[in-house]
């Protein structure tokens, strides 16, 4: 009898799908659980392709210390005789964590908890920094606590859906999934996209208004004015619910839609159209992420959505909220705990009351008593020595930080660096002095919460390798080493979590929204069995709240909410003459952070697979740089090299880079360097959005590829990209030096087989195949152009089979089948491999449909991800 499937969420995004995982043979097989509240059973394409991420390629098994593998209590015994000794010479405050929303809340819980309460400094601070921290002081500064008001289904629910700053298609796709089924449902919901790029998720919008970059805050500050000047403030819900208001409503009161519209850049009618549909529809959601948060005054752009809501009383009602969208799996967890260097725990501050309280609570010793350094602040104490020690769990902020080049300075300047992470090929890792085998998704237990307020149970069902732990259980075996032996005596995930329940329920009396006092008394298989619920549970509940504040009650002290007046402001830094153009950044559909996980994947690289720079025609022609060809970007403090993408999606002025490239998998695609370390005064968290930066074309003697069956050393190169095809490695390279490829290739892969070769001198043409028993080794493609060089699915396919045959070897140097149909295009459809010329076929042959194409070739009729995509090309037709 086959073991029941083991119900678990999925490790990437603030969505929070629940998982089934089953065994499938010698691994596993993943699909969306139907019974999950979040997902109802879909997964988006990296969700699918969990399955990929489980090998032991690149895990790191045991412990080394100083590059040498040790044993794991050795390593332990290490990192905390290092530890002792910096804080018995130089204080708590030379000592730090950099933790993450990756970690469980339980991981977050013990190292929050040992920092605070028992190191004694406030330096811990989480990723979760760079990506939510605005929401949190706006929902604070708003409500009084950081608290998310509505619910997933509000978004099914809602009239009208506002997305502002998100690109929810990519970045949170099976919330976006849902919202698109509802629209169909109900084709009279409107969806309004606010965002400069047109993104996949403008496939959705009735209204796309790709406003100038950095003025939000200038549209909301005047649909709140509009809302006043067209009677469609509550004023009943404002005069006993908000305070501020009167102030808000002056900030905004000479800002008319011209003058909005003038400012953002946007047709004035787009403007009309947007306010008269928000001010005439009650059920309306706004959902904001990362174009709102990542600003250097990102808090105050929250607040203006927060303002427009609570004007029209919209706020915790059905269909009726605004919703930020945390990135990460446990953004949410870690604010709960107090993974924040500016909180304490379970939603508490740096008050002498709180203080106080969580230390009775916690019998500590030596409790913070204020606020740590932020994490752009903390790596630039740690390059400057006021930190000494540092330990970083699971995150990799050599390539997520601003002016990452410095974090690298500041990593290596390190006196003692501990990091803990699953793989020790992160451009941080190998920075570590003692580096701990962290348990992977699939080996750890411990819940996690998602955008929604959804805790969820995260379940193992594989055993860690080698001596790889949870990052609790490394926390807790150096607190006992530090000698807390008796406060961090957790047996298990279950004990942790129901201490943190305590805490949140401990002296609470409903002043904190964030109480899950119920979970405190869970026995290990009411832990075992937990179900996904929503927060607030405080004890004795059963069911959590699905919306809060929908009668008021809000977390102030006078139990109003606030509305803000504050000014609008652009980004901090202008474009100038020697740095014209504005470089946004953020993920694309099939990557995850640093690709640590997704990497693994070849299904994931399959649809973009290469670091790119997306340029508006107008600025690509001014630059000289070509699609297709290389360009170079340079920043205050860094530049980066990255395939050009020419599109009019992308605005004039502006370039987009995605943030998952790195030192792994390419030369110089680390956006995060060209990034200056400019943050919002309130929460800490970095520009992302609006850096100046410079553009250049990057002129390169010659331009190839190579696919091989294992990846291959590129180092020294100006450009490599290298991305993990199905049973090869491809590796794009371009240099300004003379192209010893196939020399070295020769000599790297020896006599042994058919070697094949076509070389044109005078062309600047070199290519090379290698056969061995009839299957394909490697090719290698040098042109003196990229465009001169031939497209690659057709090439990669043919890794797949065991043996050419002769029409198929024919076409290996021409890198073309005889028969062109044979050559699939680019994959759009990560599920099934479908490519875009596959796809174009079908649409010529008449398929007119996304339903169309799913019926004749599968594409988009799995995890959905590829749908706008799709839709986008069926428009085009
Ligand atoms: Fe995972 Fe995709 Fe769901 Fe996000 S939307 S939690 S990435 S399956």
């Amino acid at each position: 009898m086959n073991a029941p499937a083991i119900r678990t969420t999925c490790p990437y995004c603030g969505v929070g799908c629940g998982v089934l995982v089953e065994r499938a043979g010698e691994g596993y097989a993943v699909r969306g659980d139907p019974d999950h509240p979040a997902n109802l059973g879909r997964l988006c394409s990296k969700g699918a392709a969990l399955a990929d991420t489980l090998g032991l390629d690149d895990r790191i098994t045991h412990a080394r210390v100083d590059g040498r593998t040790a044993p794991l209590a050795t390593a332990l015994d290490t990192v905390a005789r290092r530890l002792r000794a910096v804080i018995d010479a130089h204080g708590p405050q030379a000592v730090a964590f950099y933790v993450s929303g990756q970690l469980l809340t339980e991981d977050y819980y013990v190292a929050n908890k040992l920092m605070k309460g028992f190191i004694g400094g406030g330096n811990i601070d989480t990723n979760s920094r760079l990506c939510m921290s605005s929401a949190v002081a706006g929902h604070k500064r708003g409500f009084g606590a950081d608290a998310v008001p509505g619910c997933y289904e509000d978004v099914e629910l809602a009239d009208l859906v506002v997305l502002a700053g998100s690109n929810a298609a990519w970045t949170h796709p099976v919330l976006f999934q849902r919202l698109a089924a509802a629209k169909k449902a109900r084709p009279a919901m409107r969806v309004v996209l606010i965002d400069p790029r047109r993104t996949a998720t403008a496939e959705l919008a009735d209204l796309h208004l790709a406003l100038a970059p950095g003025s939000d805050a200038w549209l909301f500050h005047g649909l709140l004015n509009h809302l006043r000047r067209d009677n469609a403030i509550d004023w009943r819900y404002l005069e006993t619910r908000v305070s501020g208001f009167g102030a808000a409503l002056a900030e905004v009161a000479g800002l008319d839609p011209a003058r909005v519209a003038e400012h953002c850049a946007l047709p004035p009618a787009d403007v009309a159209t947007f306010y008269d549909w928000f001010a005439r529809t009650p059920r309306t959601v706004t959902l904001f992420s990362q174009g709102i948060n990542q600003s250097s005054s990102g808090v105050d752009k929250v607040n203006a959505i927060l303002n427009v809501h609570l004007a029209t009383g919209r706020v915790g009602l059905h269909g009726a909220s605004p919703i930020s969208l945390t990135g990460q799996p446990n953004a949410m967890g870690g604010r709960e705990v107090g993974g924040l260097a500016n909180q304490l725990a379970a939603h508490m501050d740096y008050t002498p009351d709180d203080v106080d309280r969580v230390g009775r609570f916690w019998r500590a010793p030596a409790m913070a008593q204020a606020d740590g350094l932020k994490a752009v602040e903390l790596f630039e104490a740690v390059r400057t020595g006021r930190v000494k020690a540092l330990w970083i769990m699971a995150t990799n902020p050599a390539v997520s930080l601003p002016e990452a080049d410095a974090v690298v300075e500041a990593l290596r300047a390190c006196e003692f660096l501990v990091v803990s992470d699953v793989t020790a090929r992160t451009d941080t890792a190998r920075h570590a002095h003692v580096l701990l085998p962290a348990a992977a998704w699939g080996e750890k237990d411990g819940t996690v919460t998602n955008s929604e307020r959804r805790i969820s149970r995260q379940r193992a069902f594989m055993a860690p390798p080698g001596e790889a732990r949870p990052d609790w259980w490394l926390v807790a075996e150096v607190a006992r080493r530090l000698g807390h032996g008796d406060t961090f005596a957790y047996r298990g995930p279950a004990d942790i979590l129901r201490e943190h329940a305590a805490l949140s329920a401990f002296e609470n009396g409903g002043r904190r929204v964030f109480d899950i006092g119920a979970l405190a008394a869970l026995d290990d298989a009411g832990y075992e069995r937990l179900a996904p619920v929503q927060w607030p549970l405080p004890a004795g509940c059963k069911t959590g709240a699905q919306r809060l504040f929908a009668s008021g009650g809000y977390a102030h002290g006078d139990g109003r909410a606030r509305m803000l007046a504050a000014p609008p402001r652009g980004p901090a830094l202008a474009t100038e003459a020697s740095r014209p153009l504005r470089l946004n950044t953020g993920r694309i559909r099939d990557q995850w952070h640093s690709m640590t996980r997704t990497g693994s994947s070849a299904r994931l690289f399959a649809h973009l697979d290469e670091p790119y720079v997306e340029l508006n025609p107008r600025d690509a022609r001014a630059a000289g740089v070509e699609h297709g060809g290389l360009a170079r970007l340079a920043g205050g403090q860094g530049e980066l090299l990255a395939r050009v993408r020419v599109t009019a999606d992308q605005p004039a002025g502006s370039a987009f880079v995605p943030i998952h490239w790195n030192d792994r998998f390419c030369a110089r695609g680390r956006v995060d360097a060209l990034i200056d370390a400019i943050t919002d005064p309130i929460s800490g968290q970095p520009e992302f959005k609006h850096a100046p930066v410079a553009l250049a074309p990057y002129v390169a003697a010659w331009h190839g590829f190579v696919m091989a069956r294992r990846p291959l050393d590129c180092a020294g190169h100006d450009y490599w990209a290298r991305a993990r095809g199905v049973a090869h490695w491809r590796h794009e390279l371009a240099d300004t030096a003379p192209c010893t490829w196939v020399e070295r290739l020769r000599a790297e892969f020896g006599a042994d087989g058919d070697w094949i070769e076509l070389r044109d001198a005078a062309a600047g043409r070199h290519r090379l195949a290698l056969l061995r028993d009839g299957r394909v080794e490697l090719v290698a493609f040098i042109e003196r152009s990229a465009a001169q060089l031939p497209p690659r699915a057709w090439l990669a396919g043919l890794f797949a089979r065991a043996r050419l045959d002769a029409a198929e070897r024919a076409g290996l140097l021409a890198g073309r089948p005889a028969d062109s149909a044979a050559d699939v295009g680019r994959v759009v459809c990560a599920c099934f491999g479908v490519g875009e010329k596959t796809l174009l076929a079908a649409i010529a042959a008449g398929a007119g449909s996304v339903e169309a194409l799913g019926i004749a070739l599968k594409a988009g009729s799995n995890c959905g991800s590829c749908v706008p995509e799709l839709t986008r090309m069926l428009e085009a037709r």
